[in-house]
């Protein structure tokens, strides 16, 4: 595990898709070009479009060497955190930075895609193993009421700019749809999105659904079965990653965090767990890891007891 003094990278975490993943955070919380109503990192306060280094760039690099150089067994750098990552003005040297420190180690970038529009933004990812882009709705409308974008954001820029980086981009390029249900699921949205995604060069379609409690308390999560119907209209290259929480094992990764509740459901299966030690095994906080197992304790899918070390997690099966 990494350091707890680490400001820049967070983890290792397990990630059933991308493996045992370093988080890379190169916004300060909450710096966004966006302020999603899901949300899981809480209300963007700096609400931007400013491209710069919000933190060192050589402070990032000397952090993430510092971990690479120890026998922490990794398979991945993720740029991710409670932001952009494509803000950071310098996110390519990064990314260049890792693959010169460590050439063995993927390096993935989940991002909003609102900047995309940029060449600049599209050229400092082209050395990225993988981007992972999050495309909720393609009417401004909708965007609006979801993504809640900064006002001067061209957001149809921005999807030709994500189209232009899918023909060009050599590593894999993954979609995200996250579904707020009254918003993005109607059939006039969906058919938009379709539309949007048909023709892209890109390996999957994850489509999600809120898994824990976002920004705003009236997102609510879909049924298993409207995801289901939504998936096969998204066609043979989408898949679920968002599912209810009474399947929520099934789930893989979610945007902003390699911790998943699947991660933490097998954690508690094989033997009881309190927050704390899954917090020191994985170097995710503690109040996040309560998140997770609060969620899991009320979709019943496991249960606590207190005991005199703490409270235990646990599964019956
Ligand atoms: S979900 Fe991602 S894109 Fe949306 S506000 Fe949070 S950090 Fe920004």
């Amino acid at each position: 595990m990494t350091s707890p003094l680490k400001k820049y990278v967070f983890g290792p975490v397990r990630s059933r898709r991308l493996g045992r993943s370093l988080g890379v955070d190169l916004v300060t919380a909450k710096t966004c070009t966006f302020d999603c109503v899901y949300c899981e990192a809480g209300r963007t306060t700096d609400l931007t479009l400013d491209r710069r280094a919000y933190v060192p760039t050589e402070a990032v690099i000397a952090e993430i060497a510092s971990v690479l150089s120890t026998d922490i067994p990794l398979d991945v750098v993720t740029f991710s955190g409670a932001g952009e990552p494509t803000l950071h003005a310098e996110i390519g040297d990064v990314i260049s930075a890792i693959h010169a420190l460590r050439p063995d180690l993927r390096v993935v970038v989940l991002t909003n895609g609102s900047l995309m529009g940029s060449a600049q933004v599209r050229r400092s990812l082209m050395n990225a193993d993988q981007v992972k882009i999050s495309v909720d709705a393609i009417g401004p409308d909708a965007v609006a009421r979801i993504n809640r974008p900064h006002p001067d954001l061209d957001w149809e820029q921005a999807l030709e700019g994500i189209r232009l980086f899918c023909g060009t981009f050599g590593g894999d390029v993954s979609m995200e749809v996250f579904i707020v249900p009254g918003i993005n699921d109607t059939q006039d949205e969906l058919k938009k999105i379709a539309d949007y995604l048909k023709p892209l060069q890109i390996a999957e379609v994850q489509i999600n659904t809120l898994d824990r409690p976002g920004v705003e308390s009236w997102v609510h999560q879909l049924d298993a079965r409207r995801l289901e119907e939504i998936r096969a209209f998204l066609g043979d290259l989408a898949g679920i990653i968002g599912a209810p929480v009474n399947t929520v094992a099934s789930r893989g990764p979610v945007c902003l965090s390699g911790l998943t509740s699947a991660d933490v459901l097998e954690m508690i299966r094989r033997r009881p767990c309190t927050a704390e030690d899954i917090s020191k095994t994985t170097g995710v906080s503690e109040g996040r890891v309560k998140q997770v197992l609060g969620a899991l304790v009320a979709a019943s899918v496991a249960q606590c007891e207190k005991q005199v070390r703490g409270t235990f997690y646990f599964t019956r099966c």
